[in-house]
């Protein structure tokens, strides 16, 4: 039975299974699913949610995010002065916050921190994320119900979580059975709060990475995965560090500790991937692997790993904002010029394939057919953009006018899993502005332990 009906201008539709811009099409909404996208119009007496100017298209599929730290480091990372960069920014500053605030933060101010990520991804357009954090804070879970976002939660496993950057400038880790036992807490979560598809939480098995998880146990992972007939997710190929360290360690090149370690596959999901060769992204293209495009987060340290290398390379390329901000629009935007940039051409990167690995590809790495698309069967998540704005006028083609031009300050409605969640830009389901002043003073507690430690300069605007 038909629950509502949204309608627009444009509706981004499937035709013979490619994304195609329809126009004066009704999406019929039956419960949690739609139940069908057409031109005719509903009968008297059905509630419609109606945009004259309307842009209604599937919700944006964010395939790796962090939306606890999102808050927690905003502005940390951003043209900050040290090289090389990564490395030495993940191990000595954003790991020993993230520990900071594991220890520091009370359960309400953790909350607040967490909800602040998700209320930033779901008025950026993020539907569904994929996200990564530390077992200790699966009160994710409950915050993402709360505000009523579709979540794949995947706890991180590593080696050790004792880890720091050693003097020659490697990652050093003081390896115990830390993982196995992390490992142990995923497998009780995913029994504890997996939804399956008919619902809104999903768990994933998420080492953290290849060089912080021993061999052993990223195979457990995969054979964990494996079992629980579930997605695995982990960091694979961020820095040149890394690389040489599986080399000295292992012997082996990425692409090929992947692949012995178990990390490749139709079920499988690899954050950024930019520092893989071309052959190992032939490797990742003829498995079926899954990359998470983050190029954002990257582009602030000067590299450039943009969405059109690995498209071009035939993988299967999904997008994620990772925890510089929650912005799945300036993210396509940005991954979209940086490949513009690096083939010197403006026909790579097109809005058209942002919007489709923003949305059908980010769906399909998560093993969701139901997700990422309009049509009859698939869950009701849904997005309307307002295009009656001075810097969305006139219309040509919907999707580059949002892709280049738009932003979540645009979105005039958002329903996730059925229900309404945002509408004329407010958040319906929780106190927006209590979750900001909570989490805004939560992170300057962290920042200001963090400064008397030594682990963060004091900010220079502040002075
Ligand atoms: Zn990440």
């Amino acid at each position: 039975m038909t629950t509502s009906v949204i309608s627009g201008k444009y509706v981004l539709g499937m035709r013979d299974g490619e994304q195609a811009v329809l126009q004066d099409h009704y999406v019929y909404v039956d419960g949690t699913r739609i139940e069908a996208v057409t031109r005719d119009a509903p009968a008297a007496g059905t509630p419609v949610v109606r945009y004259e100017h309307g842009f209604v298209m599937p919700g944006f599929v964010n395939l790796h995010a962090h939306c606890i730290r999102g808050g927690l480091f905003r502005g940390i990372p951003d043209d900050l002065e040290i090289q090389p960069y990564v490395p030495k920014l993940v191990y000595n500053v954003l790991l020993p916050l993230t520990a900071l605030a594991a220890k520091e933060l009370t359960p309400a101010e953790l909350r607040a921190v967490t909800a602040l990520g998700m209320v930033d991804l779901l008025k950026g357009g993020t539907t569904t994320v994929l996200d990564m954090w530390h077992h200790g804070q699966d009160v994710f879970f409950d915050v993402a119900r709360e505000i009523g976002l579709r979540t794949v939660g995947a706890p991180f496993i590593m080696s050790s979580s004792n880890s720091r950057l050693g003097p020659d400038g490697y990652p050093v880790w003081d390896f115990g059975n830390d993982g196995m036992a992390q490992l142990a807490k995923s497998i009780a979560l995913f029994k504890a709060r997996d939804e399956g598809r008919d619902g809104l939480a999903q768990v994933a098995i998420g080492p953290h990475a290849t060089d912080t998880c021993l061999p052993a146990l990223l195979r457990e992972c995969r054979r964990t995965a494996d079992d629980l007939g579930c997605i695995l997710t982990t960091h694979f190929a961020q820095t040149p560090q890394e690389l040489s360290l599986l080399r000295t360690r292992y012997g082996m090149g990425a692409a090929e500790y992947a692949r012995d370690t178990g990390l490749l596959g139709e079920r499988v999901v690899l954050a950024h991937a930019g520092c893989a060769t071309d052959e190992e992204l032939a490797v990742l293209a003829g498995t079926g692997t899954h990359v998470a495009n983050c190029a954002f987060s990257f582009a602030r340290e000067g590299q450039n790993f943009p969405y059109a290398r690995f498209a071009k390379a035939g993988v299967r390329t999904g997008i994620g904002t990772d925890s510089h901000g929650m912005d799945i629009i300036g993210e396509l935007r940005v991954t979209g010029l940086l490949s513009k940039q690096l083939y010197g051409q403006a026909h790579v990167g097109t809005a058209h394939q942002l919007m489709r690995a923003g949305t059908l590809a980010g769906a399909n790495a998560l093993g969701r057919p139901d997700l990422g698309r309009l049509q009859a069967g698939a869950k009701a998540d849904i997005l309307v953009f307002d295009l009656f704005k001075p810097h969305l006028q006139p219309v040509w083609d919907p999707v580059k006018n949002l892709i280049w031009k738009g932003h979540g300050g645009d979105i005039a409605f958002s329903m996730v899993h059925g229900e309404p969640v945002v509408r004329d830009g407010k958040l319906l389901k929780a106190d927006e502005g209590a979750i900001m002043r909570v989490a805004a003073a939560a992170a300057r507690k962290i920042w200001s332990i963090g400064e008397g430690r030594g682990i963060l300069p004091a900010p220079a605007a502040m002075q």
